[in-house]
């Protein structure tokens, strides 16, 4: 990270629930979108059983989603 000069954000942001990193906004509560996408599998795993079609979202098709 680079030019902390505007701390809007609390340090103590809410940690990933899978990984326990600091989440992003983009994919709150999660650190990124493989988390969100364990998360998500957790609940089809579950006893939860989404109605309709799987949509399938392909947020990040190309490029390292490193953020
Ligand atoms: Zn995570």
């Amino acid at each position: 990270m680079s030019g902390a000069d505007a701390p809007q954000k609390a340090p103590q942001a809410r940690p990933c629930p899978i990984c326990g990193k600091p989440a992003v906004e983009k994919y709150r509560p999660f650190c990124s979108k493989r988390c969100a996408d364990v998360d998500l599998n957790r609940w089809l795993s579950g006893a939860y059983a989404i109605p309709g079609a799987p949509e399938e979202d392909e947020d990040g098709e190309s490029g390292p989603a490193e953020r």
